[in-house]
C-alpha cells in the first residue's frame, strides 16, 4: 500500500513568481477582460506555436464547441462519436440539433468513416469527429465524405495540442477545430478554449459570436453569447507556452516507460504511436480483455483504487448511454458494437508531466500482479 494517492492527472503550473508579475501588471492597467493585451498576444503566440492561420480564444472548450456550430449555422442532424467526453454531444444538443452516433474504428477509437457515410440522411448537415486521446482521425477520408455530401466538418480537437500528421498541424483539417484549455489538458489556462479557423471573415464572425454578437459599440449583428477568455487566463496561457514542450517531452518519456513495463501482459493492450504523427500524450489508455487477463476492467479499476492509484474509465459510459441520448435510434443497443466493447475495457492510467517515473513502475507492477 503506497502512502500518497496517484491521480489520473495533475495540472502543470508555471513558477508562481512569473504569474505574480503578470497579475501585478493586470492590477496596474485594470484591463481584466474584453480582448486585452494578453488575450491579443496569446492569440498571436498560439497561431505561431500551433502553425494555424486564425484562432479565437474562449472561456472554455464547451462554449467554443457550441459557438462553432452557430458560426457555421448548423441545423438538422450532426454525425458524431459516442466515445468522447460528454460535452461533444451536449454542444450539438444545446443547438437544438439531433446528434447521430456512428461507431468507432477498433484501431485508434475514432469515428469510422464507413459508419459515418452509412449514417448520412437528407437532414445531415455536419460531422463532428473527435481526435480521441490525441490520435488524429482519418482526416482525408472524412474530408472526402464531407465534400461528396456537402457537409461541414467540425473537429473536437480538445485532446490534440500541437499534434501533427505528416508534418501538418491536425488543427488545419476540416472547417473548424475546437480546443479545450481546461486544467486536465496537456496545455491549460485553468479553464479555456479556442476555435481554429482558416479565414479572417470566419474569425471575425466567431469573435462577434463570443461577445454577445457585438460588431461595434452599438451594433449587434447576431444573437451571440458571452464566451470570452479573460486576461488572467490569457496571461497564464502565455507562461504555459514556455513550458509546454518540456511537459510533452516528459509525457512522452512516461508513455514509453508504461509501454516497456506493460508489454507482453496477456489480455492487456495499449496504443502505440501512429506512423507519421507527432503526439502530445494526453492520456495513457489501456484495454483489459477480461477473458484473457482474468479480471474485468472494473475489477482492475477497484484494485488500483485500493492501492491509492486513481485511474479513470474514460470514456465509459458511452455518451449514447446517458439519459439524454439513449432514446435516439442511433443509440440503440447493438448499433455501436466497437464503442461498446472499448468503453467496457478501457482504463486511463495516471499520466502528467510531473508524474514520478517510479510511480509508473509501481502502477505497471500492480497491473502485472492483479
Ligand atoms: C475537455 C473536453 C471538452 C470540454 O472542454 P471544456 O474546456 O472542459 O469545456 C470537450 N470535448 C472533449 C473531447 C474534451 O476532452
Amino acid at each position: 500500500m503506497t502512502s500518497k494517492p496517484i491521480y489520473v492527472t495533475q495540472p502543470f503550473l508555471p513558477p508562481l513568481e512569473e504569474f505574480e508579475a503578470a497579475l501585478r501588471d493586470i492590477w496596474d492597467t485594470k484591463w481584466v477582460t474584453n480582448n486585452g493585451k494578453y488575450h491579443q498576444e496569446l492569440e498571436r503566440a498560439l497561431c505561431r506555436y500551433l502553425g494555424v492561420e486564425h484562432i479565437s480564444l474562449f472561456s472554455n472548450g464547451t462554449l467554443a464547441l457550441i459557438t462553432a456550430l452557430q458560426a457555421l449555422r448548423i441545423t438538422g442532424e450532426v454525425i458524431t462519436t459516442p466515445f468522447s467526453f460528454v460535452a461533444t454531444a451536449h454542444s450539438i444538443w444545446w443547438n437544438n440539433i439531433k446528434p447521430v452516433f456512428a461507431d468507432i474504428e477498433p484501431g485508434y477509437f475514432n469515428l469510422d468513416p464507413d459508419k459515418v457515410e452509412a449514417a448520412i440522411t437528407p437532414q445531415t448537415t455536419a460531422i463532428m469527429p473527435v481526435h480521441v486521446y490525441g490520435n488524429p482521425c482519418q482526416v482525408d477520408r472524412l474530408q472526402k465524405i464531407a465534400d461528396a455530401y456537402g457537409l461541414k466538418l467540425i473537429y473536437d480537437a480538445c485532446h490534440t495540442f500541437g499534434v501533427t500528421v505528416g508534418g501538418q498541424p491536425v488543427l488545419n483539417f476540416g472547417d473548424l477545430s475546437v480546443m479545450s484549455f481546461h486544467a486536465t489538458k496537456v496545455y491549460h489556462t485553468f479553464e479555456g478554449g479556442a476555435i481554429v479557423c482558416h479565414d479572417g471573415a470566419m474569425k471575425q464572425r466567431i469573435d462577434f459570436l463570443k461577445n454577445f454578437g457585438f460588431a461595434g459599440e452599438t451594433t449587434v449583428v447576431a444573437p451571440g453569447i458571452n464566451a470570452k477568455m479573460n486576461e488572467f487566463q490569457a496571461a497564464l496561457g502565455l507562461l504555459q507556452l514556455k513550458y509546454v514542450d518540456g511537459s510533452i517531452a516528459k509525457r512522452q518519456g512516461l508513455a514509453r516507460r508504461y509501454r516497456e513495463r506493460l508489454r507482453g501482459i496477456a489480455g492487456l493492450s495499449f496504443l502505440e504511436d501512429a506512423p507519421g504523427v507527432v503526439h502530445c500524450y494526453p492520456y495513457f489508455p489501456v484495454l483489459i480483455d477480461q477473458g484473457c487477463y482474468g479480471r474485468s476492467r472494473d475489477a482492475v479499476y477497484e484494485e488500483l483504487k485500493r492501492h491509492n492509484v486513481f485511474g479513470r474509465r474514460y470514456f465509459y459510459p458511452l455518451i449514447s448511454q446517458f439519459p439524454t441520448y439513449k432514446g435516439l435510434p442511433s443509440a440503440a443497443p447493438g448499433n455501436l458494437p466497437v464503442a461498446e466493447r472499448v468503453a467496457g475495457q478501457v482504463i486511463c492510467l495516471p499520466l502528467y508531466s510531473d508524474l514520478d517515473p517510479a510511480d509508473v513502475d509501481h502502477v505497471a507492477g500492480l497491473l502485472r500482479r492483479t
